[in-house]
């Protein structure tokens, strides 16, 4: 290229523009975006070829001015956005960003924050600090539990289980932070049939394969069986990690936690609770009853991209054990100096990550703006749009509505007209349709829709047009044969 990089190193940094007029832009194109998500198709259904196209296909050699660069981006990946900012998104249990959070989020990335250590950024130690308690308050947790701000409940439930693993190892006299897992005595792992993904995931990073874990079965809707659970923790040889939910992805339902932390307390086993969403249950006093016994847990994972409409990524961990919870992801060795409660917060002590991003602020934002009260509104609000979805699906010909609408998620299985699979069929021509967007799922063996009502900005009115959407989708299917469709 021939660049002179002696000269170029007394000039000004490429790229570099006043910041004034490129954010203003900046906030042209998002509020642009976001005064007319509403009106967006919500998830059209598109060909990476489309969009890669859209892109240069190799590194451009030059600089480009910043302003530029965002709104030729803005522009390239428009048809590739999913609407879930919006008001209809029903896919994953996430909902939209509240306002607050989203300007927060803005600050976050201006202010650069590295929040792995006090002295890197105290505004964003502190500002952790008292989203922690406020958390550990707000889900009646232990008060000596410590938080670790996380990417998702994925990594939340990884955080955890390590935390649980070092415990029950250290328990038999084996230090696996010292020693490592090659040779350690076994642990029993007893895990809901019905679990996330993720634990398995998070099982298989920590060196627990899927042949170790034991399965414990569940209900109808998918909650784990106290009964079965007592018979597995009876035959477990080795100390036990339980790993139950608050909130089946699928159906919504929780596990009945006060049986389930009686048996794991009377058999000395950690029990961890996987609530990416359903631990927002125990925000308001008509859910709570579904997450009794919550607070006996050792260690608990939620999401504040999911039910708390926190920007992505935003995960919390809840570890009753301070020093298993550091001994899982302190860094350095001397994990345990310098937690006490007083102290200048770490940020890095209690996650995977060393240098990260200022998650608390977003988090505090959206706390700050909703208020006990107003969380609790949008936990209940939800469930009742996911009870007024149901009962408006219920009276469409043709479709079935699988699970007891615990809390905000609905479970639907389509039949009409034909083809392979009249449900996936059904979800492919609601996706198409663009009112509302519900993802696939598989439940007790059979293709279902999953309907997930996670919003702060839905509204009755959104959850009608999209069941009158469903209505039409389902006729025109049964008018038209699968393979003209
Ligand atoms: C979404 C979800 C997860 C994974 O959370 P991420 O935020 O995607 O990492 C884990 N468990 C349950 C029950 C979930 O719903």
């Amino acid at each position: 290229m021939g660049v002179d990089l002696q000269a170029a190193a007394t000039e000004t940094p490429t790229g570099h523009a006043p910041m004034r007029p490129l954010l203003s832009a900046t906030l042209e194109l998002a509020t642009e975006y976001l005064d007319e998500v509403d009106r967006r198709p919500v998830g059209r259904p598109v060909e990476p070829c489309e969009l890669l196209a859209q892109l240069p296909a190799a590194l451009p050699d030059e600089p480009l001015d910043a302003e530029q660069v965002v709104r030729e981006l803005a522009e390239a990946v428009d048809g590739g956005l999913v609407a879930s900012a919006g008001p209809r998104f029903f896919g994953y249990v996430v909902g939209g960003a509240l306002p607050a959070a989203v300007a927060a989020d803005w600050l976050t990335a201006a202010w650069d924050q590295q929040a792995g250590a006090y002295n890197a950024s105290p505004a964003a130690a502190v500002v952790e600090h008292r989203v922690a308690e406020w958390l550990v308050d707000l889900f009646g947790l232990p008060a000596e539990t410590t938080v670790g701000f996380v990417t998702g409940a994925a990594q939340a439930n990884l955080v955890a289980l390590a935390a649980a693993r070092w415990r029950l190892l250290r328990r038999l006299e084996w230090d696996v932070a010292e020693e490592g897992l090659c040779g350690a005595p076994p642990l029993a792992v007893l895990a809901s049939a019905d679990r996330h993904v993720t634990v398995d995931g998070a099982l298989r990073l920590l060196g627990i394969g899927r042949a170790q874990i034991t399965d414990v079965e569940t209900d109808d809707q998918g909650r784990m069986r106290p009964d079965a659970l007592k018979a597995a923790l009876a035959e477990a040889a080795a100390p036990a990690l339980v790993c139950a939910q608050a909130g089946n992805v699928n159906t919504g339902a929780c596990d009945p936690l006060e049986q389930i932390s009686e048996a794991c307390r009377a058999a000395g086993a950690w029990l961890h609770v996987d609530g990416a969403f359903g631990m927002w249950a125990r925000t308001t006093p008509a859910h709570d009853h579904l997450v009794a016994g919550l607070q006996w847990a050792s260690s608990w994972a939620t999401d504040a991209h999911k039910w708390l409409n926190v920007p992505y990524d935003s995960g919390l961990v809840f570890v009753a054990d301070g020093e298993a919870h550091a001994a899982a992801t302190a860094a350095t060795a001397a994990y345990y100096a310098g937690t006490g409660d007083d102290d200048e917060r770490q940020g890095s002590l209690w996650v995977p990550e060393f240098s990260r991003r200022a998650r608390g602020f977003t988090v505090y934002a959206a706390l700050r703006s909703l208020g006990r009260r107003g969380i609790a509104e949008l936990v209940e609000r939800d469930c009742a749009l996911a009870r007024r979805f149901a009962e408006r699906a219920r009276d469409i010909d043709g479709v079935e509505v699988l699970n007891e609408i615990a809390l905000n998620q609905v479970l639907l299985r389509v039949d009409a007209g034909d083809g392979d699979d009249p449900t996936l069929r059904a979800i492919e021509g609601v996706q198409r349709d663009g009112t509302f967007w519900a993802g696939p799922t598989s439940w007790r063996g059979r293709s279902a829709m999953r309907v997930s009502i996670s919003g702060w900005n839905t509204t009755a009115d959104d959850v009608d047009r999209a069941a009158s959407a469903l209505e039409r989708v389902v006729e025109q299917q049964r008018a038209v044969p699968a393979t003209s469709s």
